[in-house]
């Protein structure tokens, strides 16, 4: 399978220069040359399959030409070390539960399996200059779900940059207490501070002849494609439950490759009715669904952080999937935006009429499906993380305290072993360096 870039200007990729590029060298996003559909056999059959039988079928449609069964495989199965539930929550409203990874958040998908393709590409090709490092700079959930995915898989080094105390504590414990080949780097700054000290490592030739650099953010192809995963599961389970075929995904969303892999299942033959593109205040597509102009802006602040995207980086690949037609993407998706005060009263009326408990990002989908749903048809919201990774504002919404599960539990107890840093570049290459020796 060859990658094309949406910049159209970018030569053509193989799958391992896809992977380690991450971003195409025109600045474009990566696109599979083809999206197959998938046989009529599978559609008949995936009721009766297991999660990663469905999942590897989708993943042979892009990875089958490169990667070797058995191997793709093992990449499939380690991958989906977990289930993605699909839990009633109301009639005709159903929640895809897709925290139950190590991180509880849907990046742990994601970031396990292009851990593993990174991975299995380096053990196949060799690697350039030194190790490989993968560095990530984050705000909170992506260094966790990329680190953990990383984690103790031979031959790459992770360094995570966050800013200094302004990541939540769980969110800091799930990646800064786990040693290993997972290195993580306490920014004396803002996020914004950490991206510009990974984007002048890219840019720095002297670095780049010493190491080999890669970045595991949303936008590479290994991160983004085996998200279509659980929509295939959803339907599965949809079916199992005597659902009808037309249903409805609401997406809460902020860079939109969770929204944009659901747009890839749908191409693959995944009958689906429509979808919903559920935002905070920062509703950029919204706007333009509504005026076909894309306007980005800088983005604000909300209680749905993981959202507060101002100029999504996914966008790109929805306008190529649909030929740059806002006529044909409206046809497909629906917006819509929801301020903080309405996201509180979502997870306050829900959990006192249904006992469900939703986080902040599927609250917002959640009333996507509520505002757009006939009666009679069938919605899915995804769910993306675990309520318990957002505890003070839960706790704060509902005025009760809520348990923390088990698995989070076990990285608050553990110690921190960030490195503090200064924002200067030069501190933070002269780090990287002295890692070599
Ligand atoms: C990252 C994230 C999102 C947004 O997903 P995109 O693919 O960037 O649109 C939504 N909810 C949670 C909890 C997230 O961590």
């Amino acid at each position: 399978m060859r990658y094309y870039s949406t910049g159209r200007t970018a030569p053509e990729a193989t799958l391992s220069q896809a992977v380690r590029n991450g971003l195409a060298p025109d600045g474009g996003l990566y696109m599979p040359e083809r999206i197959d559909r998938l046989p009529d056999s599978f559609y008949e059959d995936i009721a009766g399959m297991a999660f990663n039988e469905i999942a590897f079928a989708v993943a042979d449609a892009f990875f089958g030409d490169d990667i070797p069964e058995d191997e793709l495989r093992r990449i499939v199965d380690e991958t989906l070390a977990f289930d993605t539930p699909l839990v009633k929550v109301e009639d005709g409203i159903y929640s895809l539960e897709l925290f139950h990874g190590p991180t509880m958040a849907f990046k742990d998908v994601g970031g396990r399996f292009m851990a593993r393709i990174l991975s299995w590409i380096i053990s196949r090709d060799g690697h350039g200059p030194g190790k490989v490092t993968v560095l990530v700079a984050t705000s909170g959930d992506t260094g966790s779900a990329v680190a953990n995915g990383f984690l103790g898989v031979d031959g790459v080094d992770v360094t995570v940059l966050y800013p200094s105390g302004k990541v939540s504590d769980i969110q800091e414990k799930q990646f800064a207490t786990l040693g290993r080949n997972i290195t993580t780097l306490e920014v004396d700054g803002s996020f914004d501070d950490c991206q510009r000290l990974v984007k002048s490592a890219f840019m720095d030739e002297e670095l780049r002849s010493r190491l080999t650099l890669t970045s595991a953010n949303s936008i590479n192809v290994a991160r983004f494609l085996p998200q279509a995963f659980y929509y295939f599961n959803a339907y599965a389970q949809a079916r199992r439950m005597g659902l009808r075929d037309d249903i409805v995904f609401s997406v809460p969303s902020g860079n939109f490759g969770n929204l944009a892999a659901g747009l890839i299942a749908a191409e693959m033959g995944l009958p689906v009715g429509h979808f919903i593109a559920a935002n905070n205040v920062n509703d950029v597509f919204l706007e333009y669904l509504q005026t076909g102009i894309y306007r980005p802006r800088t983005s604000v602040r909300t209680i749905a952080n993981a959202m507060d995207v101002g100029d999504p980086s996914n966008f790109a690949r929805i306008l190529d999937l649909y030929g740059d037609s806002v006529e044909a993407i409206r046809r497909d998706i629906s917006g819509c935006h929801y301020t903080d005060y309405e996201i509180r009263d979502a997870v306050r009326s829900v959990h006192s009429s249904t006992g469900y408990l939703l986080d902040p990002h599927g609250a917002c989908a959640y009333m996507g499906l509520k505002d757009y749903l006939q009666p009679g048809r069938t919605g899915i919201f995804l769910e993306t993380a675990h309520p318990a990774k957002f505890k003070d504002t839960i706790e704060d919404i509902l005025g009760m305290e809520i348990g923390i599960p088990e698995r989070l539990r076990a990285f608050l107890d553990a110690p921190k072993l960030s490195v503090k840093i200064s924002g200067a570049y030069q501190d933070f290459k002269d780090y990287l360096l002295a890692r070599l020796k």
